[in-house]
């Protein structure tokens, strides 16, 4: 929008490279915004990356929170068209078990959630339990009724970095690894940051008028700084990923919401989640699962569906929702998961500075595009947003990338179906062309050489953690014990710094720990075992 604007100068800067940040730096550069977009880690490294990938129908929402159904039913149908190599049409079902009807949540329930689904607009509809079996033969099968909703999966990851590559593709400056420490304040106005980069540990200033806090739960605290309060409720959330694909149907329990009741395929695997704890501010950097927290979720999970009691778990996670506080629910499962948009020169006479929290991943789009008009209303630009029917980079109609040809031998075609599977339309952009770039380098989830260099060149990949969200490398059954060494090796010359392939792949070793470590018994066990004995071996052959 301005013009002759020095380098440290912009429209707006947004702080927090989650989904909300990455979707309101897309909206803004889309309006024709000079954007900054600011993230201490990697993208998706907050709640983002830390969640059950559920494309709400909005069913789960609808008898207790009619607004949040209605937002969640209007946003899934937006991004099963800008986002289609995002999300993965499962279809979802909410059934009710024998014991459910003993705790005042039976058949009668059900037809109040019903009720409540239409009149959010959710087409749901009572299907026979049998039917329930043959739709998904992994639910449990002494259920005695079932709805059937337009849930599905979608991945966090793919879609952050799909609206951050967009709003580079339309100009902004996207920088990671970098700290704000302080604001730029001036009587009562906001006029810009003060950054600390993590990897170069320089610091450097950037100034516009307009400032969006889109810092999740930490945002919190990123209000603090700036001199206002904004009450937040910070409810962590438990989860488990099991080692295949179990279910290919989303399945939640039709009852008040509570702990473990919803089990979302995604991918090659399953995730159970999840639940609900308030913890303090302090520790929201640093979460762990508890034992009994697994416990708790194998237990609900195995009432959802059976065969969980037997499969293999790959690791725990654990995320914090930022929820804003409204009342003193001990769980946070009462406070609204609606969306929050504040003006705090409105609100709290603090020019220059917006806040952009609560919802969801699933109402994202919707919670950049009110932040973005609250942008523009202050830089009086009067462009309307246009996120919602326009595609994502990845998502235009597939025969925009027709022109791929696939090779007929195994290998390759794998890995470029995969691609393709992840991608979209812009797996044009990966060089298929040589024998090296279509080597496979992780097998369970079909990445190849030319995929990571794909990675480092156009999606900001520095490591193996960030190479894992943007292609799923390591993320598969193995957990990377097969291909750590290899995908160590490529991304390190993909970067051009081939040394460094040892300190990446210790690197993501020590952080894949973490989550295998809440749940190292038998078959995970010995995984790790196993994991242990290759990275020892290879690191003694060299
Ligand atoms: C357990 C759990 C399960 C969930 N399941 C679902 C689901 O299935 N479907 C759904 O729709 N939603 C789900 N959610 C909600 C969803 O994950 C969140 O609402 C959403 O991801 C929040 O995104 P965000 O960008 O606002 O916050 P975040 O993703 O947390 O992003 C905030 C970012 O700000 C950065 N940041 C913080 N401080 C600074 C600073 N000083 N400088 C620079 N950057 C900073 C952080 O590093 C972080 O990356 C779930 C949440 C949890 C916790």
């Amino acid at each position: 929008m301005a013009n002759n604007l020095k380098d440290n100068e912009f429209d707006v800067i947004i702080v927090g490279g989650g989904i909300t940040g990455a979707g309101t730096a897309r909206d803004c550069s889309l309006r024709g915004l000079r954007v900054l977009l600011i993230e201490r880690n990697d993208i998706a490294d907050g709640a983002t990356g830390r969640n059950h990938g559920l494309l709400h129908s909005g069913a789960r929402y609808a008898v207790k929170d009619s607004e949040s159904a209605t937002e969640c039913i209007k946003e899934n149908m937006i991004l099963r068209n800008i986002a289609r190599n995002c999300v993965e049409d499962t279809q979802g079902l909410f059934i009710t078990l024998p014991e459910d009807a003993e705790t005042g949540f039976g058949l009668d329930y059900q037809k109040k959630f019903i009720d409540a689904c239409i009149a959010a607009g959710i087409s749901a509809k009572a299907i026979d339990p049998k039917d329930a079996i043959r739709m998904e033969p992994s639910v449990n099968p002494t259920l005695i009724g079932a709805v059937q909703v337009p849930d599905g999966s979608v991945d966090p990851f793919r879609l952050c970095s799909a609206n951050v590559l967009d709003a580079k593709l339309h100009g902004a400056k996207v920088i990671t690894y970098t700290e704000v420490t302080e604001f730029v304040k001036e009587d009562n106005t906001i006029k810009g940051v003060k950054v600390h980069n993590k990897k170069t540990g320089e610091d450097a200033v950037y100034y516009a008028p307009v400032t969006v806090n889109a810092a999740g739960i930490w945002g919190h605290s990123i209000a603090e700084m700036a001199g206002v309060h904004v009450g937040m409720y910070p409810a962590k959330g438990a989860l488990l990923v099991f080692g295949h694909r179990v279910n290919n149907v989303v399945i939640n329990r039709c009852r008040k919401s509570a702990d473990g009741d919803i089990l979302v395929p995604g991918d090659t695997v399953t995730v159970i989640g999840t639940t609900s704890t308030k913890v303090p501010f302090e520790e929201c950097d640093n979460m762990s699962v508890t034992r009994e927290e697994v416990e708790l979720l194998l237990r609900e999970g195995c009432a959802l569906c059976p065969s969980l009691a037997n499969t293999r778990i790959l690791r725990a996670y654990a995320g914090v929702r930022p929820l804003v506080a409204s009342d003193d629910d001990p769980t946070g499962r009462s406070i609204s998961r609606g969306i929050v948009c504040l003006d705090h020169e409105t609100r709290d006479g603090i020019k220059g500075f917006i806040t952009i929290t609560g919802g969801k991943l699933m109402t994202y789009r919707l919670m950049a595009e009110w932040a973005t008009d609250a942008v523009c209303r202050k830089l009086a630009v009067a462009e309307q947003c246009k996120t919602a029917v326009t595609p994502l980079p990845g998502s235009e109609p597939k025969d925009q990338y027709s022109e791929v040809k696939i090779p007929q031998f195994a290998g390759a075609n794998l890995g470029m179906k995969a691609s393709i599977g992840r991608q979209g339309s812009m797996v044009r952009k990966i060089d298929f062309t040589n024998a090296e770039d279509r080597e496979l380098v992780c097998e369970c989830e079909q990445v190849t050489v030319g995929e990571i260099r794909y990675a480092v060149n156009e999606l900001g990949v520095t490591s193996l953690r960030d190479l894992r969200r943007r292609t799923r490398v390591g993320m598969g059954t193995c957990q990377g014990a097969f291909c750590i060494g290899k995908a160590a090796a490529a991304l390190a010359a993909a970067l051009g710094k081939p040394e460094m392939a040892d300190q990446l792949a210790a690197d993501y070793l020590n952080e894949r720990w973490k989550g295998m470590s809440a749940v190292g018994w038998g078959d995970t066990l010995r995984e790790m075992e196993y994991l242990q004995r290759v990275y020892k071996s290879s690191n003694e052959s060299k």
